[in-house]
């Protein structure tokens, strides 16, 4: 079965509208991304030959402010996941109220098939070629799956070079020393873990009484497992591209977190464990499922079979609509995407915040400030389902659909 993730976006965002009351001239705008940008990259591979590589830049709004969001480097991009996932970051900026609105880049190609060498000149090519429609007042870049810190130095020297001076507020998620923020690592799986805690008490679910599947080991799942496992959740399952592993008494994550810096859990051994692939994780018995990978992993095939009580979106859209209704039916609370991975984007707004001033914040000070917006956004998003009797999904969109529109209303229609 195919998804579109980018209608997926439009019904999401279409119901929301409707509650709000809003006539389609009052949205129709949130339905176009405001410039999407295809570019080639032909890159000098290591042998010498030449191969060309497909990318994508998306500005969906920015009516809220500069576009922002993450650049992702797989096999599987493509133009729809690079109009959903800059729609999403309209949405995330809207419910976590920070100064941004909506964009997402992505290059057409697994990473891990490339030298170090490839892949800084792929980076630098695409740098290029985004050149005209990025900076620290119209589009600021990130990280997303398959890229890192380094690719953001890359994409920061190389908008540097073309400027003539440091630019370190084009892009955010860079390393330490050229303006990275404190904290930002973690950042992600920070606000996943925070989201996990409020949404427990509110539900009055004890921690000692908690078990945890993370899908995904990646920036997101990794940090989130980490952090968890460091409060003392017990996390029971845990996956990678490989395939999944489960233990009832609970994983060793810092050893595991260890073995995936350079190998996959498929060769991962301990006393106890039991092999799943990933399908099956996400039907495992738990209370809290945290899908931290790609898109539509929860679909209409296996919403049915979730027995999870939580599930905290890691990811972005890793549940698809239908899927949705389906976990609504069975009761199963579901902590959106926009909000639940806001963490990332908030701690990148600091980043931005601080290289735009030319100031440096502590890390105590950067998670002090990320619990602070979390918390806040949280809380407006429960007491808004709770007064409507609507998802935490829908009561997300409604106060981020309301945020878009009213500044587009504010700004008005050019000319
Ligand atoms: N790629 C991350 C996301 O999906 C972070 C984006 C950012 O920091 O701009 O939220």
């Amino acid at each position: 079965m195919e998804y579109n993730p980018f209608d997926n976006v439009l019904h999401i965002v279409e119901n929301a509208a409707t509650l709000l009351g809003y006539q389609p001239s009052d949205y129709i705008m949130l339905k176009y991304p405001e410039r999407e940008l295809k570019v080639a990259l032909p890159v000098k591979m290591d042998d010498g030959s030449i191969k060309v590589f497909e990318g994508f830049r998306v500005q969906h709004s920015t009516s809220r402010g500069p576009a922002k969001g993450g650049i992702r480097y797989h096999q599987q991009v493509n133009m729809d996941e690079v109009k959903a996932l800059a729609a999403w970051m309209t949405f995330k900026c809207a419910v976590v109220n920070i100064p941004f609105g909506g964009g997402k880049g992505g290059i057409v190609v697994d990473p891990s098939t490339l030298s170090k060498g490839e892949l800084c000149r792929l980076t630098r090519r695409f740098t290029a070629m985004i050149y005209p429609i990025i900076g620290p007042d119209k589009d600021i870049p990130a990280p997303d799956v398959g890229t890192n810190t380094e690719v953001m130095g890359w994409i920061m020297d190389t908008y540097s070079m073309f400027q003539g001076h440091s630019v370190p507020g084009v892009v955010t998620g860079k390393p330490l020393a050229i303006g990275g923020a404190l904290g930002r690592a973690d950042a992600t799986g920070r606000g996943v873990m925070l989201n996990t805690q409020f949404i427990l008490k509110k539900l009055g679910i004890k921690k000692e009484n908690v078990t945890v599947a993370v899908q995904g080991m990646g920036n997101v799942g990794g940090a989130y497992a980490k952090l968890m496992a460091k409060e003392g959740y017990k996390i029971v399952a845990v996956s990678d591209v490989s395939g999944a592993i489960y233990c009832p008494q609970g994983l060793n994550i810092p050893e595991i977190l260890e073995h995936v810096k350079t190998g996959f859990l498929s060769d991962y051994n301990a006393p106890g464990i039991t092999r799943l692939s990933n399908e099956e994780l996400l039907t495992l018995d738990v209370t809290v499922l945290a899908p931290a990978a790609l898109e539509n992993q929860i679909n209409e095939t296996n919403a049915d079979q979730i027995k999870a009580k939580i599930i905290v979106e890691g990811a972005n859209g890793p549940t698809t609509v239908a899927a949705d209704n389906i976990l609504n039916q069975k009761g199963v609370v579901v902590v959106p995407d926009i909000l639940a991975n806001a963490g990332g984007v908030i701690v990148s707004y600091f980043e931005w915040v601080q290289n735009i001033q030319s100031v440096s914040w502590n890390e105590e000070e950067v998670n002090e400030k990320l619990k602070n917006i979390m918390h806040k956004a949280f809380c407006d998003v429960w007491n808004l389902s709770q007064e409507k009797q609507e998802s935490l999904r829908t009561a997300a969109y409604l106060i981020a659909v309301k945020r878009v529109v009213e500044a587009k209303k504010i700004r008005g229609v050019f000319p």
